[in-house]
């Protein structure tokens, strides 16, 4: 079993606000000409002690936007510039989001509550600053089947169908319109400090640093480090550390992000910010998730590849604040980081206990044949296999000696395998769209909770020290 997020009361803390005349824009949300609440995260409201809020509160705060009790007096819709397709845009930032509210956890780390679909911003450009309530579906799923399979991830905190229609190219329009607010470990993005570096704003550089070095603290560099004591290389090895860990978690969980673009990286490795994504259906890392994405730049298998891209565009930014040497140092980590995250998840999903390097890679080696060779599903993969039952010939070699952790949960013992392909999603949406039936959705979001309950406590992400 899982434990639930611990249950903490409501703590508010802006911290954002010390930085809020140069890392933000106040700016109101729009009115909605409706606000019907179709998803309540019963998980985490508890988590940040909004459990008790009364359906019309809830409404108030999370479709009205009122601010939150000793919170943020006005939203604040965040500066950043980023590379989208390796392309450089200085032209983004909250063009249809805010920072709604700042609270700390129960394990006192500072989360955001941040939206999506809120209403135009100055970064709206000539879009309308809206999200379409299958966008919002869409976050669900992803959201809660990542978190199931043990990704730290942004968490789908609520969901409020606002009643406009909406225009899209990729939808049957007009479409209906909701707005969703999401729980993370800061909206600090890669895009954030190369914005300040383009700008040449070095103190709010140094400011920002600190900030992340505070409010996100992670382990010390390692001890020959160059340039070790630096705050700008420190933060730079902790990031290194995290989104080398959210790589992997990618892979192992056989998903796609779609546009992993500087903008969407959370300095936290935090993963966030769905849209196009997709679950490879088989061991593919051609693999393609975005209609747009035309060269495959963000295909399965160049997940990390891009990532370890988005970072030394970090250490672009910082080398305004901070030597060249002690930067490339901590970038070269991340091939390390990566090959140690992944043999830890990809252990921890099949359930298996690591027997130390040289078994778990060729572990992997094996279990990538076999999903190739076979066409399975990771999804398929992972259970079939779990704790390493079931193996033949190549497969079977590679796991000797290999101990389970844990199959006492019912779910190994039953069929019903979880996944989360197209097909189905656009079944889940459609039971939506056409009778208004919402129980699907609910049930789907039950069964991948059970699941993670199978799997079990999630590893911790690298990168970051616990009080
Ligand atoms: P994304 O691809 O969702 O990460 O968004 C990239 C940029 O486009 C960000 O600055 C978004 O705020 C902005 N954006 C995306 N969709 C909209 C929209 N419907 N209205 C306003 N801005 C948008
Ligand atoms: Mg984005």
């Amino acid at each position: 079993m899982r434990a639930e997020p611990q249950a903490a009361p409501y703590r508010a803390d802006p911290q954002i606000l010390s930085l809020a005349d140069w890392l933000g824009d106040p700016v109101e949300a729009a009115d909605f000409p409706k606000q019907q609440l179709r998803f309540r995260n019963r998980r985490w409201d508890r988590a940040v002690g909004l459990q008790d809020l009364p359906e019309e509160q809830w409404l108030a705060h999370f479709g009205a936007f009122e601010p939150l009790p000793d919170n943020l007096p006005q939203p604040l819709a965040l500066r950043y510039h980023g590379h989208q397709f390796r392309v450089y845009n200085p032209d983004i930032g909250d063009g249809r989001g805010f920072l709604f509210a700042q609270m700390r956890d129960g394990a006192g780390r500072l989360l955001d509550c941040g939206t999506k679909g809120s209403g135009t911003t100055p970064y709206s450009r000539t879009a309308d600053g809206r999200l379409t309530l299958k966008g919002a579906v869409r976050e669900i799923l992803a959201t809660e089947m990542l978190e199931a399979l043990g990704a730290y991830t942004s968490k789908t905190f609520s969901v409020v169908e606002t009643g406009e229609d909406l225009w899209r190219g990729d939808e049957p329009s007009p479409t209906r319109s909701a707005v969703m607010v999401r729980l993370s470990h800061s909206h600090i993005r890669i895009g954030s400090f190369q914005r300040l570096a383009v700008l040449e704003e070095d103190d709010h550089l140094r400011a920002l640093v600190d900030y992340c070095l505070t409010q996100f603290p992670g382990p010390p560099p390692p001890e020959d480090a160059p340039g070790r004591d630096e705050p700008a290389a420190i933060f730079l090895h902790h990031v290194v550390e995290r989104l080398a860990d959210l790589a992997a978690t990618y892979m192992v969980s056989g998903f796609v992000h779609g546009v992993l673009n500087t903008d969407n990286m959370n300095i936290t490795g935090e993963s966030f910010d769905y849209g196009p994504w997709r679950w490879a259906p088989q061991w593919q890392p051609s693999f393609v998730a975005a209609y747009f994405d035309h060269n495959g730049l963000y295909a399965f298998g160049r997940q990390a590849e891009a990532i370890r891209w988005n970072c030394a565009q970090l250490a672009i930014a910082l080398r305004r604040i901070c030597d060249a040497e002690p930067l490339m140092a901590a970038l070269d980590r991340f091939g390390e980081c990566y090959k140690q995250a992944t043999m830890r998840r990809f252990c921890w999903r099949l359930g298996v206990t690591s027997r130390g390097e040289e078994a778990d890679f060729k572990l992997i080696q094996s279990a990538e044949r076999t999903m190739v060779d076979s066409k399975i599903s990771p999804d398929d993969f992972f259970f079939r296999h779990r704790g390493g039952r079931d193996a033949e010939g190549d497969l079977a070699e590679a796991l000797q000696g290999y101990e389970a952790t844990d199959l006492t949960h019912e779910y190994w013992a039953q069929g019903a395998v979880q996944s989360m392909q197209i097909d189905e999603v656009e079944t889940l949406w459609a039971a939506i769209a056409e009778r208004d039936d919402w129980a699907p959705l609910e049930n789907k979001v039950a069964a991948l909770r059970r699941m993670g309950d199978a799997l079990g406590e999630p590893l911790a992400p690298a990168g970051h020290v616990t009080a």
